[in-house]
């Protein structure tokens, strides 16, 4: 059992923002913004790729108002939405869950580094992933 199934439980406390039936969110215990909240379906699935589409689209439904609250609530304007899956993808919990994390200047909240390369494939490889769906 994950500690956000524990926190879903109510075995674990949590600071609470939200809750339906398919959805908790609650503030992130180490910050990296004020803020920074997690939005986690309360389907035990690790990883997006296995969630089921009813949890996806309660989540999808959420995501926008949780953002809205967060923002009005500390006065960002700007945010990232963050999900990790895996470890090399750096996921330290493995249950789905995604972060709202405000972007208050350029110090603080989430650095991305982001290694642009070159499309060399795009219709195969557009085509390679279309085949799967
Ligand atoms: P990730 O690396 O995407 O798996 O992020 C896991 C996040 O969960 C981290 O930002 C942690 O700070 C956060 N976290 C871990 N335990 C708790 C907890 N008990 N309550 C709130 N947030 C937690």
């Amino acid at each position: 059992m994950t500690i956000f199934a524990k926190i879903i439980a109510g075995e674990i406390p949590c600071h609470k923002i939200y809750e339906d039936d398919h959805v908790l969110a609650f503030l992130d215990i180490s910050p990296i913004a004020r803020g920074h909240t997690l939005v986690v379906p309360k389907e035990p699935a690790p990883t997006l790729d296995k969630l089921s589409d009813e949890a996806s689209a309660a989540i999808g439904r959420v995501l926008p108002r949780i953002s809205r609250a967060v923002l009005a609530a500390t006065g960002a304007t700007q945010f990232n939405v963050l999900q990790n899956n895996g470890p090399l993808a750096h996921q330290a919990v493995f249950h789905v869950h995604f972060h709202i994390i405000p972007k208050l200047d350029s110090a603080s909240g989430l650095g991305v580094e982001w290694p642009s390369g070159r499309l060399d494939d795009g219709p195969a490889l557009a085509k390679a992933i279309a085949s799967k769906l």
